[in-house]
């Protein structure tokens, strides 16, 4: 009996290995920013229900509101190193100063 009718790829690997997600990688962009480099992401809005301290204004970010996380391109991505910032206060980082533990 032929094998004319084999499945097709469903999209889910059948053994382990499979190759690295990469073409399925999030848009990233690096910026340099007070003396190191940043891997920048947009975040859509989720609802996670969570809520982040912006290093701009100090004020609330929450996830249901799209912003802007970032860490040191240097590092691993880690829950420590991840700043999330509001969109427009990361767009207008050149005009505020860096503080606490952020620089
Ligand atoms: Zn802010």
């Amino acid at each position: 009996m032929p094998r004319s009718n084999r499945p097709r790829r469903s999209g889910r690997p059948s053994g382990a290995g499979g190759l690295p997600p990469s073409l399925r990688r999030p848009a990233v962009t690096e910026v340099r920013y007070a003396g190191q480099v940043w891997v920048v992401r947009e975040v859509r809005p989720n609802d996670t229900g969570r809520s982040y301290r912006c290093p701009g204004c100090q004020g609330e970010v929450g996830a249901d509101v799209a912003h802007t996380v970032v860490w040191p391109a240097e590092t691993m991505q880690t829950v420590e190193n991840r700043r999330h910032w509001h969109s427009v206060c990361w767009a207008a980082r050149e005009r505020r100063r860096p503080g606490g533990s952020f620089a």
